[in-house]
Protein backbone atom coordinates (compact mmCIF):
# COMPACT_ATOMS: atom_id res chain seq x y z
CA UNK A 1 0.00 0.00 0.00
CA UNK A 2 0.99 3.89 -0.82
CA UNK A 3 1.31 5.73 1.86
CA UNK A 4 -0.55 9.15 1.40
CA UNK A 5 -0.34 12.61 2.64
CA UNK A 6 -1.69 15.63 2.48
CA UNK A 7 1.29 17.15 1.82
CA UNK A 8 4.59 16.20 1.37
CA UNK A 9 7.43 18.51 1.89
CA UNK A 10 10.73 17.98 0.10
CA UNK A 11 13.90 19.17 1.89
CA UNK A 12 14.11 19.40 6.04
CA UNK A 13 16.14 22.28 6.80
CA UNK A 14 15.13 25.25 8.73
CA UNK A 15 12.94 26.61 5.89
CA UNK A 16 11.22 22.70 5.63
CA UNK A 17 10.71 22.16 8.93
CA UNK A 18 8.53 25.29 9.77
CA UNK A 19 6.19 24.92 6.75
CA UNK A 20 5.78 20.86 7.86
CA UNK A 21 5.19 22.73 11.48
CA UNK A 22 2.52 25.37 9.96
CA UNK A 23 1.06 22.92 8.19
CA UNK A 24 0.36 20.50 10.75
CA UNK A 25 -0.78 23.12 12.87
CA UNK A 26 -3.61 23.62 10.36
CA UNK A 27 -4.45 19.82 10.38
CA UNK A 28 -2.75 18.69 7.36
CA UNK A 29 -1.47 15.35 7.65
CA UNK A 30 2.39 16.16 6.43
CA UNK A 31 5.46 14.29 5.72
CA UNK A 32 8.92 15.34 4.73
CA UNK A 33 11.45 13.43 3.60
CA UNK A 34 15.34 14.63 3.44
CA UNK A 35 18.24 12.72 1.70
CA UNK A 36 20.40 13.09 4.91
CA UNK A 37 20.16 11.80 8.23
CA UNK A 38 18.75 14.45 10.33
CA UNK A 39 16.97 17.81 10.31
CA UNK A 40 18.75 20.78 9.47
CA UNK A 41 22.24 18.87 7.79
CA UNK A 42 22.00 20.10 4.65
CA UNK A 43 23.42 24.08 4.23
CA UNK A 44 21.03 25.35 7.50
CA UNK A 45 24.46 23.44 9.51
CA UNK A 46 26.31 26.20 7.38
CA UNK A 47 24.86 29.17 8.01
CA UNK A 48 26.12 31.76 10.27
CA UNK A 49 22.03 32.53 11.18
CA UNK A 50 22.62 35.97 11.76
CA UNK A 51 19.38 37.89 12.54
CA UNK A 52 19.72 41.64 11.02
CA UNK A 53 16.95 43.86 9.92
CA UNK A 54 19.01 45.63 6.89
CA UNK A 55 18.17 44.74 3.78
CA UNK A 56 17.55 47.06 -0.10
CA UNK A 57 13.91 46.57 0.04
CA UNK A 58 11.08 47.34 2.34
CA UNK A 59 9.98 44.42 2.11
CA UNK A 60 12.51 42.55 2.75
CA UNK A 61 13.25 44.81 6.40
CA UNK A 62 10.24 44.17 7.17
CA UNK A 63 9.65 40.49 7.37
CA UNK A 64 13.48 40.13 8.67
CA UNK A 65 11.91 42.55 11.44
CA UNK A 66 8.99 40.30 12.06
CA UNK A 67 11.22 37.06 12.07
CA UNK A 68 13.58 38.76 14.66
CA UNK A 69 10.54 38.26 17.19
CA UNK A 70 9.66 34.80 16.80
CA UNK A 71 13.75 34.10 17.66
CA UNK A 72 12.98 35.86 20.79
CA UNK A 73 9.54 33.63 21.57
CA UNK A 74 11.66 30.98 20.13
CA UNK A 75 10.31 28.64 23.41
CA UNK A 76 6.41 30.20 22.61
CA UNK A 77 7.04 29.30 19.17
CA UNK A 78 7.90 25.89 19.38
CA UNK A 79 4.89 25.62 21.90
CA UNK A 80 7.81 24.22 24.76
CA UNK A 81 8.29 20.84 23.16
CA UNK A 82 11.12 18.75 24.21
CA UNK A 83 13.81 18.33 22.12
CA UNK A 84 16.53 15.24 23.42
CA UNK A 85 19.27 18.14 22.07
CA UNK A 86 18.35 20.77 23.95
CA UNK A 87 17.01 24.43 22.73
CA UNK A 88 19.05 26.99 20.04
CA UNK A 89 19.73 29.71 21.95
CA UNK A 90 19.24 33.55 20.20
CA UNK A 91 22.12 36.06 20.99
CA UNK A 92 21.04 39.30 20.99
CA UNK A 93 24.03 40.83 20.84
CA UNK A 94 23.04 44.50 18.28
CA UNK A 95 23.56 45.04 14.67
CA UNK A 96 26.13 47.73 13.64
CA UNK A 97 25.50 48.66 9.44
CA UNK A 98 28.39 50.67 9.13
CA UNK A 99 27.73 53.79 6.60
CA UNK A 100 29.81 52.59 3.72
CA UNK A 101 29.46 53.58 -0.09
CA UNK A 102 29.81 49.79 0.01
CA UNK A 103 25.96 50.12 1.32
CA UNK A 104 22.99 51.63 0.23
CA UNK A 105 22.01 52.45 3.93
CA UNK A 106 20.70 55.61 3.70
CA UNK A 107 17.77 53.41 1.91
CA UNK A 108 18.07 50.97 4.43
CA UNK A 109 17.71 53.76 7.12
CA UNK A 110 14.54 54.74 4.63
CA UNK A 111 13.42 51.31 4.91
CA UNK A 112 13.66 50.76 8.75
CA UNK A 113 11.52 54.41 9.64
CA UNK A 114 8.97 53.00 6.91
CA UNK A 115 8.88 49.93 9.33
CA UNK A 116 9.32 50.84 12.70
CA UNK A 117 12.52 49.30 13.27
CA UNK A 118 14.30 50.82 15.89
CA UNK A 119 17.76 52.10 15.82
CA UNK A 120 20.50 55.12 16.89
CA UNK A 121 22.73 56.37 14.61
CA UNK A 122 26.43 56.22 16.12
CA UNK A 123 29.30 58.65 15.25
CA UNK A 124 32.67 57.03 15.19
CA UNK A 125 33.59 58.39 19.16
CA UNK A 126 30.40 56.26 19.94
CA UNK A 127 31.87 52.99 17.55
CA UNK A 128 35.39 53.47 18.96
CA UNK A 129 33.46 53.90 22.34
CA UNK A 130 31.62 50.65 22.20
CA UNK A 131 34.08 48.64 20.25
CA UNK A 132 37.69 49.87 20.99
CA UNK A 133 39.51 47.40 18.97
CA UNK A 134 37.90 48.79 15.57
CA UNK A 135 39.78 51.12 13.52
CA UNK A 136 37.63 53.60 11.42
CA UNK A 137 39.66 54.51 8.27
CA UNK A 138 37.83 54.47 4.99
CA UNK A 139 39.10 51.87 2.97
CA UNK A 140 36.36 51.69 -0.05
CA UNK A 141 36.57 50.25 -2.66
CA UNK A 142 36.74 46.85 -1.56
CA UNK A 143 39.78 45.18 -2.79
CA UNK A 144 41.55 42.14 -2.73
CA UNK A 145 44.98 41.10 -1.46
CA UNK A 146 46.53 40.29 -4.46
CA UNK A 147 45.36 43.93 -6.04
CA UNK A 148 49.04 46.45 -5.42
CA UNK A 149 46.71 48.92 -3.93
CA UNK A 150 45.27 46.82 -0.93
CA UNK A 151 47.67 47.86 2.14
CA UNK A 152 47.94 51.82 0.87
CA UNK A 153 47.31 53.31 3.64
CA UNK A 154 44.14 55.38 3.72
CA UNK A 155 43.59 58.93 5.57
CA UNK A 156 39.65 59.20 5.32
CA UNK A 157 37.65 57.85 7.88
CA UNK A 158 34.19 56.21 7.63
CA UNK A 159 30.90 58.31 8.70
CA UNK A 160 30.14 56.35 11.76
CA UNK A 161 27.06 53.32 11.58
CA UNK A 162 23.13 52.57 12.47
CA UNK A 163 23.32 50.25 15.09
CA UNK A 164 19.83 48.36 15.04
CA UNK A 165 19.97 47.32 19.18
CA UNK A 166 17.60 44.03 17.70
CA UNK A 167 19.71 41.63 16.35
CA UNK A 168 22.20 38.78 16.72
CA UNK A 169 22.78 35.21 16.05
CA UNK A 170 20.87 31.99 16.49
CA UNK A 171 24.27 29.70 18.01
CA UNK A 172 23.22 26.54 16.50
CA UNK A 173 21.39 26.21 13.16
CA UNK A 174 20.93 22.78 12.73
CA UNK A 175 19.70 22.32 15.90
CA UNK A 176 17.17 25.31 15.48
CA UNK A 177 15.46 23.00 12.81
CA UNK A 178 15.54 20.12 14.72
CA UNK A 179 13.77 21.88 17.09
CA UNK A 180 11.19 22.77 14.67
CA UNK A 181 10.66 19.26 13.72
CA UNK A 182 10.35 18.57 17.33
CA UNK A 183 7.66 20.69 17.42
CA UNK A 184 5.88 19.57 14.13
CA UNK A 185 6.26 16.20 15.28
CA UNK A 186 4.39 17.23 18.26
CA UNK A 187 1.54 18.18 16.00
CA UNK A 188 1.67 14.72 14.28
CA UNK A 189 3.64 15.66 11.47
CA UNK A 190 6.27 12.71 9.97
CA UNK A 191 9.91 12.88 8.66
CA UNK A 192 11.94 10.32 7.05
CA UNK A 193 15.81 10.03 6.57
CA UNK A 194 18.21 8.91 3.52
CA UNK A 195 15.33 9.51 1.51
CA UNK A 196 15.83 10.99 -2.09
CA UNK A 197 13.04 12.42 -4.27
CA UNK A 198 14.07 11.53 -7.43
CA UNK A 199 11.24 11.78 -9.07
CA UNK A 200 7.70 13.96 -8.94
CA UNK A 201 4.40 11.92 -10.46
CA UNK A 202 1.68 13.76 -11.79
CA UNK A 203 -1.78 12.84 -12.62
CA UNK A 204 -4.22 14.38 -15.09
CA UNK A 205 -1.65 17.84 -14.70
CA UNK A 206 -1.74 17.81 -10.76
CA UNK A 207 0.72 16.75 -8.42
CA UNK A 208 0.00 12.84 -7.63
CA UNK A 209 3.16 12.11 -5.23
CA UNK A 210 7.26 11.85 -4.73
CA UNK A 211 9.16 8.35 -5.46
CA UNK A 212 12.83 7.99 -4.10
CA UNK A 213 15.69 6.29 -4.97
CA UNK A 214 14.94 2.96 -3.90
CA UNK A 215 11.34 3.12 -5.66
CA UNK A 216 9.34 4.06 -2.56
CA UNK A 217 6.20 5.93 -3.14
CA UNK A 218 4.89 8.50 -1.14
CA UNK A 219 1.51 9.98 -2.35
CA UNK A 220 -0.17 13.60 -1.73
CA UNK A 221 -2.00 16.39 -3.74
CA UNK A 222 0.49 19.29 -2.13
CA UNK A 223 4.42 18.59 -2.44
CA UNK A 224 6.40 21.33 -2.04
CA UNK A 225 10.61 21.93 -3.16
CA UNK A 226 12.23 23.39 0.16
CA UNK A 227 15.57 21.71 -1.22
CA UNK A 228 17.87 24.50 -0.55
CA UNK A 229 21.32 24.50 -3.15
CA UNK A 230 19.34 21.56 -4.89
CA UNK A 231 16.03 23.55 -5.58
CA UNK A 232 16.70 23.59 -9.19
CA UNK A 233 17.58 19.91 -9.54
CA UNK A 234 14.10 19.27 -7.65
CA UNK A 235 12.24 21.22 -9.71
CA UNK A 236 13.33 19.51 -12.74
CA UNK A 237 11.92 16.50 -11.52
CA UNK A 238 8.45 18.03 -11.95
CA UNK A 239 6.36 19.00 -14.87
CA UNK A 240 6.85 22.10 -16.49
CA UNK A 241 7.81 23.54 -13.21
CA UNK A 242 11.38 25.01 -13.92
CA UNK A 243 10.20 26.15 -17.15
CA UNK A 244 7.38 28.36 -15.58
CA UNK A 245 9.76 30.09 -13.18
CA UNK A 246 11.37 33.76 -14.54
CA UNK A 247 13.90 33.43 -11.84
CA UNK A 248 16.03 30.68 -11.94
CA UNK A 249 18.07 29.49 -8.50
CA UNK A 250 21.58 27.89 -8.97
CA UNK A 251 23.86 27.37 -5.69
CA UNK A 252 27.14 29.45 -5.10
CA UNK A 253 29.74 28.12 -2.82
CA UNK A 254 30.52 30.22 -0.04
CA UNK A 255 33.70 30.20 2.90
CA UNK A 256 33.17 31.94 6.13
CA UNK A 257 36.41 32.41 8.48
CA UNK A 258 37.09 32.15 11.87
CA UNK A 259 39.93 34.31 13.73
CA UNK A 260 40.29 34.87 17.53
CA UNK A 261 39.37 37.80 19.09
CA UNK A 262 42.73 40.66 19.55
CA UNK A 263 44.02 39.77 23.10
CA UNK A 264 41.90 41.28 25.76
CA UNK A 265 39.06 42.08 24.11
CA UNK A 266 35.92 40.09 25.02
CA UNK A 267 34.49 39.83 21.46
CA UNK A 268 32.11 36.96 22.57
CA UNK A 269 30.84 39.02 25.02
CA UNK A 270 30.75 42.72 24.32
CA UNK A 271 30.85 42.31 20.68
CA UNK A 272 27.95 43.28 18.27
CA UNK A 273 27.11 41.77 14.89
CA UNK A 274 29.08 44.06 12.28
CA UNK A 275 27.81 44.68 8.45
CA UNK A 276 30.82 46.42 6.81
CA UNK A 277 30.37 47.42 3.19
CA UNK A 278 33.50 49.74 3.32
CA UNK A 279 35.80 46.59 3.32
CA UNK A 280 33.04 43.90 2.18
CA UNK A 281 32.88 41.55 4.80
CA UNK A 282 30.26 41.28 8.04
CA UNK A 283 31.63 39.74 11.36
CA UNK A 284 29.66 38.00 14.59
CA UNK A 285 31.20 36.72 17.68
CA UNK A 286 31.23 32.53 17.82
CA UNK A 287 31.72 30.56 20.73
CA UNK A 288 35.73 30.69 21.75
CA UNK A 289 35.94 33.77 21.56
CA UNK A 290 36.00 34.14 17.86
CA UNK A 291 35.38 36.68 14.97
CA UNK A 292 33.45 34.67 12.17
CA UNK A 293 33.77 36.58 8.88
CA UNK A 294 31.84 36.01 5.96
CA UNK A 295 31.78 37.95 2.35
CA UNK A 296 29.39 40.67 1.55
CA UNK A 297 29.74 39.31 -2.37
CA UNK A 298 31.48 42.66 -2.94
CA UNK A 299 32.33 42.96 -7.03
CA UNK A 300 36.05 42.22 -6.74
CA UNK A 301 35.46 38.81 -5.42
CA UNK A 302 34.66 35.51 -7.77
CA UNK A 303 31.36 34.09 -7.61
CA UNK A 304 31.67 30.37 -7.86
CA UNK A 305 28.82 28.74 -8.85
CA UNK A 306 28.71 25.35 -8.45
CA UNK A 307 26.95 21.82 -8.77
CA UNK A 308 25.43 20.51 -5.45
CA UNK A 309 25.44 16.88 -5.99
CA UNK A 310 29.49 17.65 -6.40
CA UNK A 311 30.10 19.85 -3.14
CA UNK A 312 27.93 17.24 -0.95
CA UNK A 313 29.28 14.29 -2.19
CA UNK A 314 31.28 14.18 1.18
CA UNK A 315 28.38 15.49 3.27
CA UNK A 316 27.00 12.66 6.02
CA UNK A 317 30.12 11.19 5.52
CA UNK A 318 31.75 14.53 6.30
CA UNK A 319 33.93 14.52 3.24
CA UNK A 320 36.08 17.39 1.55
CA UNK A 321 33.75 19.75 1.01
CA UNK A 322 34.68 22.10 4.11
CA UNK A 323 38.33 23.20 2.36
CA UNK A 324 38.99 27.00 2.82
CA UNK A 325 40.84 28.14 -0.14
CA UNK A 326 43.84 30.18 1.06
CA UNK A 327 43.06 32.96 -1.56
CA UNK A 328 39.58 34.17 0.18
CA UNK A 329 40.58 32.93 3.33
CA UNK A 330 43.04 35.44 3.27
CA UNK A 331 40.74 38.03 1.44
CA UNK A 332 38.44 37.82 3.92
CA UNK A 333 40.90 37.72 6.92
CA UNK A 334 43.15 40.70 5.80
CA UNK A 335 39.75 42.65 4.79
CA UNK A 336 38.70 42.32 8.21
CA UNK A 337 42.24 42.77 10.03
CA UNK A 338 41.49 46.33 8.38
CA UNK A 339 38.85 47.34 10.69
CA UNK A 340 39.99 45.68 13.50
CA UNK A 341 44.20 45.71 13.14
CA UNK A 342 44.88 43.64 16.07
CA UNK A 343 42.53 40.49 14.43
CA UNK A 344 44.69 37.58 15.46
CA UNK A 345 44.75 35.68 11.88
CA UNK A 346 45.76 32.40 12.26
CA UNK A 347 48.41 30.21 10.32
CA UNK A 348 46.17 27.72 9.40
CA UNK A 349 42.46 28.11 8.10
CA UNK A 350 39.72 27.33 10.07
CA UNK A 351 36.24 28.05 8.72
CA UNK A 352 33.04 26.35 7.01
CA UNK A 353 32.35 26.21 4.00
CA UNK A 354 28.51 25.83 2.39
CA UNK A 355 26.41 26.98 -0.43
CA UNK A 356 23.87 29.58 -0.82
CA UNK A 357 20.84 28.86 -2.98
CA UNK A 358 20.39 31.89 -5.10
CA UNK A 359 18.00 33.46 -6.93
CA UNK A 360 19.08 35.28 -10.08
CA UNK A 361 17.95 38.67 -7.84
CA UNK A 362 19.34 37.32 -4.74
CA UNK A 363 15.37 37.63 -3.33
CA UNK A 364 13.57 34.06 -2.67
CA UNK A 365 10.59 32.86 -4.25
CA UNK A 366 7.55 31.64 -1.87
CA UNK A 367 4.90 30.74 -4.49
CA UNK A 368 2.91 28.01 -5.72
CA UNK A 369 4.18 26.54 -9.85
CA UNK A 370 2.87 26.24 -12.81
CA UNK A 371 1.86 22.46 -11.89
CA UNK A 372 -0.97 22.32 -9.62
CA UNK A 373 0.01 21.04 -5.79
CA UNK A 374 3.42 22.27 -6.26
CA UNK A 375 4.91 24.86 -4.40
CA UNK A 376 8.38 26.17 -3.60
CA UNK A 377 10.30 27.81 -1.01
CA UNK A 378 13.35 28.32 -2.72
CA UNK A 379 16.66 30.71 -4.04
CA UNK A 380 17.11 32.14 -0.45
CA UNK A 381 20.08 33.46 -1.55
CA UNK A 382 22.06 32.88 2.12
CA UNK A 383 20.11 35.47 3.61
CA UNK A 384 16.41 33.57 4.70
CA UNK A 385 17.61 31.94 8.01
CA UNK A 386 16.77 34.34 9.87
CA UNK A 387 12.75 34.59 8.28
CA UNK A 388 12.73 30.72 8.57
CA UNK A 389 9.39 30.92 11.20
CA UNK A 390 7.68 33.43 8.92
CA UNK A 391 8.71 31.47 6.04
CA UNK A 392 6.60 28.71 7.57
CA UNK A 393 3.66 30.29 8.33
CA UNK A 394 3.20 31.96 5.05
CA UNK A 395 4.25 29.15 2.99
CA UNK A 396 1.59 27.48 5.10
CA UNK A 397 -1.41 30.31 4.07
CA UNK A 398 -0.32 30.35 1.15
CA UNK A 399 -0.93 26.71 0.40
CA UNK A 400 -4.02 26.61 2.02
CA UNK A 401 -5.11 29.38 0.12
CA UNK A 402 -4.61 28.25 -3.64
CA UNK A 403 -5.74 24.81 -2.36
CA UNK A 404 -8.85 26.47 -1.29
CA UNK A 405 -8.98 28.00 -4.87
CA UNK A 406 -7.40 31.69 -5.08
CA UNK A 407 -5.21 32.27 -8.26
CA UNK A 408 -2.56 33.55 -6.42
CA UNK A 409 -0.98 34.45 -10.11
CA UNK A 410 -3.94 36.84 -10.44
CA UNK A 411 -4.63 38.27 -7.02
CA UNK A 412 -1.80 37.62 -5.13
CA UNK A 413 -1.79 36.17 -1.51
CA UNK A 414 -1.75 39.40 1.04
CA UNK A 415 -0.09 37.29 4.37
CA UNK A 416 -0.43 39.22 8.01
CA UNK A 417 2.31 39.38 9.72
CA UNK A 418 1.59 37.76 13.28
CA UNK A 419 3.79 40.63 15.84
CA UNK A 420 3.92 43.58 14.00
CA UNK A 421 0.62 43.03 11.94
CA UNK A 422 1.90 44.39 8.70
CA UNK A 423 0.62 42.61 6.03
CA UNK A 424 2.92 41.31 3.12
CA UNK A 425 2.07 41.02 -0.71
CA UNK A 426 3.53 37.53 -1.47
CA UNK A 427 3.40 38.25 -5.04
CA UNK A 428 6.35 40.23 -4.09
CA UNK A 429 8.59 36.80 -4.35
CA UNK A 430 6.66 35.32 -7.40
CA UNK A 431 8.46 33.20 -9.48
CA UNK A 432 7.05 35.01 -12.71
CA UNK A 433 8.27 38.35 -11.67
CA UNK A 434 10.94 40.44 -13.60
CA UNK A 435 14.29 40.62 -12.02
CA UNK A 436 14.27 43.03 -8.63
CA UNK A 437 16.78 45.79 -9.58
CA UNK A 438 16.18 47.41 -6.08
CA UNK A 439 17.75 44.15 -4.19
CA UNK A 440 21.49 44.54 -3.57
CA UNK A 441 22.66 41.40 -5.34
CA UNK A 442 24.42 40.02 -2.65
CA UNK A 443 23.86 38.13 0.93
CA UNK A 444 22.10 42.14 2.02
CA UNK A 445 19.32 40.71 0.12
C1 LIG B 1 27.66 29.96 4.68
C2 LIG B 1 26.26 30.47 4.85
C3 LIG B 1 26.00 31.52 5.73
C4 LIG B 1 24.70 31.99 5.88
N1 LIG B 1 24.46 32.97 6.78
C5 LIG B 1 23.20 33.42 6.98
C6 LIG B 1 22.94 34.39 7.96
O1 LIG B 1 23.84 34.82 8.68
N2 LIG B 1 21.67 34.83 8.12
C7 LIG B 1 20.64 34.39 7.34
O2 LIG B 1 19.51 34.86 7.50
N3 LIG B 1 20.85 33.43 6.41
C8 LIG B 1 22.10 32.93 6.23
N4 LIG B 1 22.34 31.95 5.32
C9 LIG B 1 21.22 31.44 4.54
C10 LIG B 1 20.43 30.40 5.28
O3 LIG B 1 21.25 29.59 6.04
C11 LIG B 1 19.64 29.59 4.26
O4 LIG B 1 18.77 30.49 3.58
C12 LIG B 1 18.82 28.48 4.90
O5 LIG B 1 19.59 27.70 5.78
C13 LIG B 1 18.27 27.60 3.79
O6 LIG B 1 17.50 26.58 4.39
P1 LIG B 1 16.79 25.51 3.50
O7 LIG B 1 15.94 24.71 4.41
O8 LIG B 1 16.15 26.15 2.33
O9 LIG B 1 17.98 24.66 2.86
P2 LIG B 1 18.82 23.41 3.43
O10 LIG B 1 19.15 23.56 4.85
O11 LIG B 1 19.94 23.19 2.47
O12 LIG B 1 17.78 22.22 3.33
C14 LIG B 1 17.42 21.64 2.11
C15 LIG B 1 17.31 20.16 2.34
O13 LIG B 1 16.77 19.56 1.18
C16 LIG B 1 17.33 18.27 1.07
N5 LIG B 1 17.18 17.81 -0.30
C17 LIG B 1 17.63 18.41 -1.43
N6 LIG B 1 17.30 17.67 -2.51
C18 LIG B 1 16.63 16.58 -2.05
C19 LIG B 1 16.04 15.44 -2.67
N7 LIG B 1 16.07 15.28 -4.00
N8 LIG B 1 15.45 14.52 -1.89
C20 LIG B 1 15.41 14.67 -0.52
N9 LIG B 1 15.97 15.71 0.10
C21 LIG B 1 16.54 16.67 -0.64
C22 LIG B 1 18.77 18.48 1.48
O14 LIG B 1 19.34 17.28 1.91
C23 LIG B 1 18.67 19.51 2.58
O15 LIG B 1 18.69 18.96 3.87
C24 LIG B 1 23.63 31.43 5.14
C25 LIG B 1 23.88 30.37 4.28
C26 LIG B 1 25.17 29.87 4.14
C27 LIG B 1 25.42 28.73 3.23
Amino acid sequence: MTETYDAIIIGAGVIGTPIAYELSKMGYKTLTVDKLPDAGEGSTSGSCAIVRAHYSTEDGVAMAYEGFKYWLDWENYLDHVKDEKGLAKYMNTGSLLIKSQGHDWQVVQKHYDAVGVKYEEWDNDTIKEKIPVADLHEHWPVRRPEDPKFFDESDKMIEGGIFCPEGGYVNDPALSAHNIMRAAEAKGATFKFNAEVVDVRTENGKVKGITLKDGTQYDAGIVVNVGGPHSAKVNQLAEGVFEGCNIKTKALRHEVMYCPSPEGYDYLNDGYHMSDGDVGCYARPEAGNLFLIGSEDPECDTRNWVDPDDFYAGRGGHGNDNVLTEEQWKAQCYRWAKRVPSLQVPNQPKGVVDLYDCSDDWIPIYDKSDLPGFYMAIGTSGNQYKNAPVVGRMMAELIDACEKGLDHDKDPFQFTYKYTGRSMNVGFFSRKREINYNSSFSVNG
